[in-house]
């Protein structure tokens, strides 16, 4: 028997353990191909046709409309930071705005001003970033198009289910680390993307979602790549495209799909098993701090403080005796953060919710 742990790491992340069983099952030969999906041509009938599920799979997951297209592309969400601007700014008035809720927000902040006019929307700097805007309903009204990112994986905040404004300027979003994890209302998104590691796949895929009138804003002379309208056109096989990962993101969301029952399932799966580690901490009498305030507590990382570093030392090496790992916090924000993506069971946030009740009568 193959030992496995708890794995809390921020990303990549756990997978769903039918999926890894599937992929090793399929590994040697491809289903009817005679070869392993590591060797198939990416032009190949029986590559055309993971490609297609994957893609399919996302829109009836996702209801995404017709109105959207899918793209499959690498370099991470870190590229989208530059993607974006470069294609959705450049040729419109107006300046991208930005909407500070931590870490990832302010890099792409960062990364867009080096390309076009970027300004602050909304800034939570101030508190440490634990607190997300009440509303995005107005905001920005003039500007190119609004970036959030709907999950702060560092920080631990999230946007609240329907955060996404009616109207106002095209949504951007970064959900790298919340994709799949709830149902979204894709119509109101100009652009979504995701690095897969977090929540979808493995490391090395990047899923788009792009409102289609948007291309037709892309400024002339973009290199190929880094231009939406070559992988819009080529269907996101204009180049070789991270092949395995394309395969394991179509097993993840058939898991979705068939063994949780959807994405208002996984949902309320996520809301029970982040309830669980708040509740150790709010019951804790101080003990655990939370980072964020309780209306921004994000189901995806739970993030918090102990009484002293050494302390925060001593959680991490005991419940990684327990099998319980990659429990320290960014190295920027200190203390402890479980990422408890989709892929992590119950179990495993049940087992973490009895160690810190455990670990706080030890040495509180
Ligand atoms: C991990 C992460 C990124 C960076 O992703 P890369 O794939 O490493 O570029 C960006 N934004 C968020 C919200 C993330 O969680």
């Amino acid at each position: 028997m193959t030992h496995r742990v708890w794995n809390f790491a921020a990303g990549p992340g756990t997978l769903p353990l039918p999926v890894l069983e599937r992929v090793r099952e399929e590994l040697l030969a491809y289903p009817g191909a005679g070869a392993s999906i590591l060797e198939l041509s990416h032009r190949s009938p029986a590559f055309e046709t993971v490609i297609g599920e994957a893609e399919a799979s996302l829109r009836e997951l996702l209801r995404i409309p017709e109105t959207h297209r899918v793209l499959f592309l690498q370099g991470g969400a870190s590229l989208q930071f530059a993607m974006a601007p470069m294609n959705l700014l450049a040729a419109t008035d107006g300046p991208a705005a930005f909407v500070l809720t931590g870490t990832w927000s302010r890099k792409a902040l960062a990364e867009a001003r080096g390309i076009g006019e970027a300004v602050t929307a909304w800034d939570g700097s101030a508190s440490g970033f634990s607190t997300v805007p009440e509303t995005l309903e107005g905001l920005a009204a003039n500007a190119a198009y609004l970036h959030v990112a709907s999950n702060e994986t560092i920080e631990g905040v999230e946007l609240p289910p329907g955060f996404e404004p009616e109207g106002g300027p095209p949504l951007v979003c970064d959900a790298s680390s919340d994709f799949l994890s709830r149902p979204i209302p894709v119509e109101r998104y100009g652009l979504l993307f995701a690095g897969a590691q977090k929540n979808a796949g493995p490391a090395g895929l990047t899923v788009v979602l792009l409102r289609e009138d948007l291309l037709e804003r892309i400024p002339p002379g973009l290199p190929a790549m880094l231009d939406y309208r070559t992988h819009a056109e080529h269907r996101s096989l204009y180049n070789t495209p991270p092949t395995f990962a394309v395969y394991v993101l179509a097993l993840v969301t058939r898991w979705v799909r068939d063994e949780v029952g959807g994405l208002a399932a996984m949902h309320e799966r996520n809301r029970r098993k982040a309830a669980l580690l708040y509740e150790a901490i709010d019951r804790s009498d101080g003990f655990y701090r939370g980072h964020a305030v309780p209306e921004a507590r994000s189901l995806m990382n739970v993030t918090f403080r102990l009484p002293s570093e050494d302390l925060e030392r001593a959680f991490v090496a005991e419940a990684a005796e327990r099998d319980l790992v990659e429990l320290r916090g960014h190295r920027s924000v200190g203390g402890i953060r479980a990422s408890i993506y989709n892929a992590m069971p119950l179990e495993g946030v049940q087992a973490l919710g009895a160690f810190m009740d455990g670990f706080r009568s030890r040495h509180g």
